[in-house]
């Protein structure tokens, strides 16, 4: 049989149908459509099976891509999905929002010859979706129960992938987070034009299905101490996100319509869900017809601009003060952006907000920037360009400025739990343990705001260093039986 690999020389980089951004514009459903099986096949059969996979290697849970490339180029979609499905528990979700062109398809070896990266995201998505449709995709189910039972703060991607992977290892686990659903930024975060709500529901509906206890409405710090859960779990993981808004030093902070961007993208998600939302129905938080300002330029200031072009917006305008090359957020996140109609300004930094003299936000200005001197970290500093200045208009301001940890020893009430000069928790790295005996901790409460996928290797670290930790236990605890 002929190869159906190495096609690159023949077959360019293609990535499923995009929707216009005209039509696009007009909703939140997702962008892209998926692959059909021959598309898929065409575009895996790209891939040049390298002998150092470097998109593997990139790719922070090591999918095994060539692999399940390959069987997809094949059409031995089921063995792919198998292959795909051991390394990540949400390959579906990734493909969809991981920053591809950063991770796996960035550092594709055809990619850096010329030829256009295998666009092994969509194909990770289909490859799922198909295995979804055909019935594949089971619940965990444990091979034999150890008696001992795991508590979950979080029910972001840390603490599912972790609960999955504790699961199928025989533990009892129960999931808590505050919130009144589980999905973490998955749910309420990230809006549905990235990431169809129906897609987590669907994988929390797994979850519930293996038998994993989860429980809304439950705040860490409110409703039980960390001792409480200690003493009530044979371990506990402390997974709860980041969520400390950074605020903007100007005069005129205080106005009212400059509204944080988690506050802004929850009640968008909330209002896509079917929830009643004081806030967005009286136009707080709704940008129809009006100008708004986005101070920022990660992936939450994307989906700031974005959201408000689909509520309706005037106009909408992004301020960052590096320029695009140094920008946090995905390349692909801005061109989307500028394809419906945001505008950027590079290089400019808020220096005061102006009001309407009715208490509310009318105006920003702004002042230019240029790159000055590397710092430690070797990024260029922002520097303000004398007298360069601008002001534009805007009914509404969202402060997109990233996030830090709030202090969980305090409101954990543990202050011995260790934290970083950062205020994220402190681990082993090697077994993902805290400071506290048999507290683990995982995803962006231990790196900082970082990404879906990362978040998902950690849970699963996590998952392995909780089930070492308690196969010592019940070692510890036979091992007097056994001298009798
Ligand atoms: C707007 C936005 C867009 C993003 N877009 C992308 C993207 O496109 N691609 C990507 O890869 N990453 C993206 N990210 C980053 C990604 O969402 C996070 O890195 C990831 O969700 C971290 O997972 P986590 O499980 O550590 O935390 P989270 O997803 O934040 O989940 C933590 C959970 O803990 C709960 N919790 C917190 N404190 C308590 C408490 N005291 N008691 C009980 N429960 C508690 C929270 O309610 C939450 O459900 C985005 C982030 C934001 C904010
Ligand atoms: S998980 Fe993310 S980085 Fe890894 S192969 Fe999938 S899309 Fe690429």
């Amino acid at each position: 049989m002929p190869s159906k690999m190495l096609q690159f020389v023949r077959v360019g980089a293609a990535t499923p149908e995009k929707r216009g951004a005209g039509d696009r514009r007009r909703d939140f459903r997702e962008i892209y459509d998926g692959f059909d099986p021959a598309q898929a096949a065409a575009q895996a059969g790209r891939c040049s099976q390298c002998g150092v996979p470097f998109c593997q290697v990139h790719c922070p849970v090591h999918n095994n891509i060539p692999d399940w490339l390959k069987l997809t180029a094949e059409g031995r979609l089921e063995e792919a999905y198998e292959l795909s499905a051991a390394t990540n528990n949400f390959p579906e979700i990734c493909g969809r929002i991981c920053p591809q062109d950063r991770l796996c398809e960035g550092n594709c070896v055809i990619e850096q010859a010329g030829h256009g990266t295998v666009t092994i995201g969509s194909i990770e998505r289909y490859i799922t979706e198909t295995a979804w449709e055909r019935g594949w995709v089971r619940p965990a189910r444990p091979r034999r129960r150890w008696g001992q039972s795991v508590g979950i703060v979080g029910g972001g991607p840390a603490g599912l992938a972790a609960a999955e992977e504790l699961r199928r290892r025989g533990y009892e686990v129960r999931v808590y987070d505050r919130h009144d659903r589980i999905g973490g930024l998955l749910i309420y975060g990230i809006p549905n034009f990235k990431l169809e709500k129906s897609v987590v529901e669907r994988r929390v509906g797994l979850l519930a299905d293996a038998g994993i206890e989860l429980t809304t409405d439950f705040a860490l710090g409110r409703d039980a101490s960390l001792a409480d859960l200690r003493a009530r779990h044979d371990a506990v993981l402390l997974a709860t996100g980041v969520y400390r808004a950074r605020d903007v030093a100007c005069p005129g902070i205080g106005l009212s319509n400059i509204v944080p961007a988690l506050d802004y993208l929850i009640a968008s998600n909330r209002h896509g869900l079917g929830d009643d939302v004081p806030a967005f129905a009286d136009g707080r938080l709704d940008a129809a017809g009006k100008t708004v300002a986005v101070i920022g330029g990660g992936d939450t200031a994307m989906d700031c601009v974005r959201t408000a072009v689909r509520q309706g917006a005037r106009a909408v305008h992004c301020l960052y003060r590096r320029d695009r090359a140094n920008m946090p957020g995905s390349r692909r996140e801005v061109q989307h952006a500028e394809e419906e109609g945001v505008e950027f300004h590079w290089l400019a930094a808020p220096e005061a907000f102006l009001d309407d003299r009715a208490g509310r936000v009318a105006a920003v200005r702004a002042t230019r920037m240029h790159l000055g001197v590397a710092d430690a970290t070797g990024r260029q500093t922002p520097r303000p360009l004398e007298g360069a200045h601008f002001t534009l208009d805007a009914d509404i301001v969202i402060k997109a400025l990233g996030f830090d940890p709030e202090d969980v020893p305090t409101l954990s009430g543990a202050p011995e739990l260790a934290v970083t000069r950062w205020g994220t928790i402190r681990i082993d790295h090697r077994t993902m343990m805290t400071s506290l005996d048999g507290v683990f901790a995982a995803g962006d409460i231990v790196r900082g705001a970082s990404l879906v996928v990362w978040a998902i290797r950690d849970g699963r670290d996590a998952a392995a260093g909780i089930d070492r930790h308690l196969a010592t236990r019940r070692q510890a605890r036979l091992q007097p039986a056994a001298a009798e």
